[in-house]
């Protein structure tokens, strides 16, 4: 038997929705923050990602799906939305028509990775840009938006963890420090951080193995080589943090793993979720119009995961609940009466009640049993003397209680 592609998998009916439910918070709480929804392609020219997510990554490095296609291009699946999101603002010239421009979407990403819980080739992101602005109260704008989410979403306890990376001239002079340090414990190092160490030596720092989480144990803090300009930005940041009723904690080691972060950096993370506990992050990513041949435009942005959500949800037992795929199940025992049931049911579906008839030409008492099995509040019962008199019987499936009325007076009549 043909299965899915490992690490992908089907979202069945009985999950949908909570998925629904999950998109209406999307959809909600984002106008409410003044974010409008953008969709783009689900691939783009490789290019995209090598020049805005940076080939010093492990996204691109390890974890792209790219293929070249019938054209000889070379074509990726998005393995996040920034750098395609960025693209399209670009093309588009969004940024004439507005020079803010607050953005949210919600979809598929492909990444190339080794599946366990919380972790797929294929998953959904929700994300939100806010771009245009370097001042730090849209930092605090888009940590307020994810904030919102999660409670809007229920889920509970989670953790918002943010430092900064400073400016330019604080990373140059941060970097240089610390590759000196780590090369004094190449040898404690694991072999994706001493190939890191010159390239992307910050990523050292978020490594999850041991032997480099022993070995960054006194590297020096980007906190202690913050210039001004870099230390005011995250001092307000904090401050309208404390003013809001977001709670974080200052993680000094936080770097996030992709090359385009500047000053404020932060991560949420659910302790419900083992292993994979990261909800979702962001930061702030001033040079990455630039680096994919646009003018210098500030912007600040995150991404959370979509199932690590429900997964959290799902722990916290606060998943919402199934909904019965139909209110009213019209039984009719005789396919003569089907024009009719046709029309009954027309006239109920109208009036937004979601209404089901028998495709299958069961027995009335078939379909008596899967009215039952659907859970619906009403059956109708609507046979050949019903047909003769023109009328229904309503039976309330709660109170089992069963009355008959006239068809005309159907559409009156309170379900
Ligand atoms: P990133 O784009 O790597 O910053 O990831 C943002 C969020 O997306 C993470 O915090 C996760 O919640 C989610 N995420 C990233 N990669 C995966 C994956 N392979 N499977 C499931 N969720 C993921």
């Amino acid at each position: 038997m043909i299965q899915t592609i490992r690490g992908t998998k089907d979202i069945l009916p009985q999950q949908i929705n909570q998925w629904q439910f999950i998109a209406d918070v999307f959809n909600k709480i984002s106008s409410n923050y003044g974010y409008s929804e953008i969709r783009t392609p689900i691939f783009e020219k490789t290019e995209v990602y090598v020049r805005g997510v940076g080939d010093s990554t492990d996204i691109v490095n390890k974890e792209m799906y790219t293929f070249t296609d019938k054209g000889g291009e070379s074509i990726t699946l998005r393995p996040e939305m920034t750098a395609g999101l960025v693209r399209a603002v670009i093309q588009n010239s969004l940024l004439s028509v507005s020079p803010m421009q607050k953005l949210w979407y919600f979809g598929p990403f492909f990444r190339y990775e080794r599946p366990q819980k919380g972790r797929m080739r294929q998953f959904h992101q929700y994300g939100a840009e806010c771009i245009g602005s370097n001042f730090p109260e849209s930092d605090v704008e888009v940590i307020m938006l994810a904030d919102s989410l999660f409670k809007a979403a229920g889920i509970k306890n989670h953790k918002l963890l943010i430092n900064t990376l400073g400016n330019d001239s604080t990373r140059t002079v941060y970097r240089n420090e610390l590759i000196a340090y780590l090369k004094t414990k190449t040898e404690s190092l694991s072999e994706d951080s001493k190939n890191r160490l010159e390239h992307n030596p910050l990523r050292v720092l978020d490594s999850k193995d041991p032997k480099d989480k022993e070995a960054v144990e006194n590297a020096p803090y980007i906190l202690d080589f913050l210039d001004t300009p870099s230390l005011e930005h995250f001092e307000t940041c904090k401050k309208l943090l404390d003013a809001s009723n977001v709670d974080y904690i200052v993680q000094p080691r936080l770097v996030r793993g992709l090359d385009y972060y500047c000053h404020t950096v932060f991560e949420f993370q659910s302790d419900a979720l083992g292993a994979q506990d990261s909800l979702g992050g962001g930061g702030r990513y001033d040079g990455l119009f630039q680096q994919l041949g646009a003018k210098q435009t500030p912007a600040v942005g995150f991404a959370l995961g979509v199932e690590r959500m429900l997964l959290t949800l799902e722990a916290q037992q606060n998943l919402p609940q199934d909904e019965p795929v139909a209110d009213i199940f019209i039984v009719a025992p005789n396919i003569e009466l089907q024009p009719k049931v046709q029309n009954i049911a027309t006239e109920l579906r109208n009036k937004n009640l979601k209404t089901v008839t028998d495709l299958m030409r069961r027995s009335m008492k078939a379909q008596m049993r899967e009215a039952n099995r659907l859970n619906v509040k009403y059956t109708l019962i609507f046979g050949d003397s019903e047909a003769e008199k023109n009328c229904i019987q309503i039976k309330n499936m709660n109170t089992t209680e069963q009355i008959e009325i006239s068809l005309d007076d159907l559409n009156n009549f309170q379900f």
